[in-house]
């Protein structure tokens, strides 16, 4: 098949929401309705078996959260849908800003009851922030939750665009009757049951009797339609595409209802991959030359492989097992031939992928963060976030002999994302993190990965910020005379560490020159 018609049966996005808003329930379904898995529960059964089959997620089964985030891909109505689960909790989010980077739109998950949620409302900040487009999922509509009206105005005034329902609820709890269908102009009948899928049921307005069989419910829904439709702009997909609008449904993933909507939503108006921003031009995905980028490195996810996956989107080309690609920073060929993607707990072997398929090349760390893969092109992709932590550590090796192999442990935690390291010019080193439960993971990797004992202590520092300035000399200048604030990340990028905020403060005073940036891009 043709690349045009490969790139334009792709759909990539991404799932976010809250924890315990329904994503797991809801991700299932999808897989569920797609055929890709036949049995509800396995998305569970697998979340459950992540935990049992990895020594060092033993801490994500203690706290009951996800810290890793996977891929999914499955067919649907002849597209090929990429799924990237994000973990839930708010110290992991980093993780979740780069799984952001390789998905061309993002399905929002919302409890009924709770409307937006902190957590939710961070991840659509930086859905914003890059302008990704998002499908609304409004769930739990099984149970009493908010009036849909009063959730839809929380939509308008918290998303910053505007959200239009394609469908609307006629009731809810013991009394939800189904969802109206603003598009097809029919009702959609809810019957709780895990099992009902391709049993699906619809009343047409004309047919006054199966109108009336939905009780007092429909005249209220009726109502509020008529409000709704009065008010709101009519469904535009370029503006959703452009994410000034986001389609809103409503539903109960549980009950699988709303479900086929959603994926509906997903191949109808969610953009197939486009362009990539790489330092040196645009990348189109249509080209024939295959590139890719590293937006994930994850260790020992299975312990019959103990090495590291480097999860890689697509962005253009062909990829095919065994073919030679360049990692464009060390300049170093790889021939990766067990590339795989995950799915219901088994690794799948891939023999080829299309722009924004994603693929895990598993390596000794070879491959780290933000790297670019060509076949012989010398690219950069951009747009990879690392943010400033906002939690600091000291630490030390408990047996000084064991030295060599704390600084190689954490050079490899560092290069996947899961801490950020910083050595000051006299060897001193200190861990970083967004969320203090890294942490608690880093501490229990190195024991349980590398077997090295370290001593984890807490720190004076307590803001970073990355240095750079368009005078090299003045850098120099600004490190020089900073010296003992100067720490070095594993990508030897310089950072000025403060010990109050105000010492930040002077220093952008004083040197007007020097960008003090609390984020930094690969590249
Ligand atoms: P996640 O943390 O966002 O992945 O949420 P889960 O999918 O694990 O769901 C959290 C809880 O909500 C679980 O107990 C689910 O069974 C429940 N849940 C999910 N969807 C629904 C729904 O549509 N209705 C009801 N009543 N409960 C739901």
């Amino acid at each position: 098949m043709s690349i045009q018609t490969e790139v334009a049966r792709r759909r990539s996005f991404a799932i976010i929401s809250h924890p315990d808003a329904g994503k797991t329930t809801l991700t299932e379904k999808l897989l569920l309705f797609s055929g890709a898995i036949q049995i509800a529960g396995t998305v569970r059964a697998r979340k459950a078996s992540r935990f049992a089959t990895s020594d060092w997620m033993e801490i994500e089964k203690q706290r009951g959260i996800s810290v890793a985030s996977s891929v999914m891909q499955f067919v649907y109505r002849d597209c090929v849908i990429n799924l990237l689960d994000t973990p839930g909790h708010q110290d992991f989010s980093e993780d979740t800003y780069r799984v952001l980077t390789a998905v061309d739109a993002a399905l929002m998950v919302i409890d009924g009851a709770n409307g937006i949620e902190p957590q939710t409302m961070r991840l659509l900040k930086i859905c914003r922030a890059r302008n990704i487009p998002i499908v609304t999922f409004v769930n739990k509509f099984d149970r009493e939750v908010r009036e849909p009206l009063d959730l839809l105005d929380e939509l308008e005034r918290e998303l910053g665009m505007t959200p239009v329902p394609l469908t609307w609820p006629i009731g809810m709890g013991s009394r939800f009757r189904g969802v109206f269908d603003l598009r097809e102009n029919r009702v959609r009948i809810f019957r709780a049951g895990e099992d009902r899928i391709g049993e699906e049921s619809f009343v047409s307005p004309d047919d006054a009797a199966g109108m009336a069989a939905l009780g007092p419910e429909w005249p209220q829904a009726e109502a509020e339609i008529e409000l709704v439709q009065g008010a709101s702009e009519p469904f535009d997909p370029q503006a959703f595409v452009s994410a000034t609008q986001t389609p809103v449904y409503f539903g109960s993933a549980i009950n699988n209802f709303g479900v086929r909507e959603v994926l509906d939503a997903i191949v109808d108006f969610c953009p197939p991959p486009g362009a990539k921003h790489a330092e040196q031009r645009e990348v189109e995905p249509t080209e024939d030359a295959f590139t890719g980028v590293v937006f994930k490195v994850q260790a020992n996810m299975d312990p019959q492989h103990r090495d590291r996956v480097a999860f890689v989107r697509v962005c253009s080309g062909h990829f095919e097992r065994g073919m030679p690609i360049v990692n464009a920073r060390t300049k170093r060929t790889l021939r990766p031939h067990n590339v795989v993607t995950f799915l219901s707990q088994r690794r799948d072997i891939v023999d080829e992928a299309w722009p924004g398929d994603i693929i895990g090349i598993p390596n000794h760390g070879t491959l780290r963060l933000g790297d670019t893969l060509t076949q012989g092109e010398n690219l950069q992709f951009t747009g990879l976030p690392w943010f400033a932590p906002e939690a600091f550590r000291s630490i030390e090796v408990v047996d000084p002999m064991k030295a060599k192999q704390l600084r190689a442990a954490l050079d490899q935690l560092g290069d996947e994302g899961a801490i950020q390291v910083f050595r000051f010019d006299d060897g001193q080193m200190l861990l970083g993190a967004v969320g203090v439960l890294q942490f608690e993971v880093v501490a229990h990797r190195l024991a349980a990965e590398y077997g090295v004992a370290a001593r984890i202590g807490p720190s004076t520092y307590i803001a970073a910020r990355w240095v750079s300035c368009d005078d090299e000399a003045e850098l120099e200048r600004f490190i020089s005379y900073n010296e003992a604030r100067i720490a070095r990340d594993t990508v030897d990028a310089p950072a000025y560490l403060a010990k109050m905020l105000v010492e930040l403060e002077v220093a952008k005073e004083r040197w007007p020159k020097i960008r003090f940036s609390a984020f930094r891009e690969f590249g």
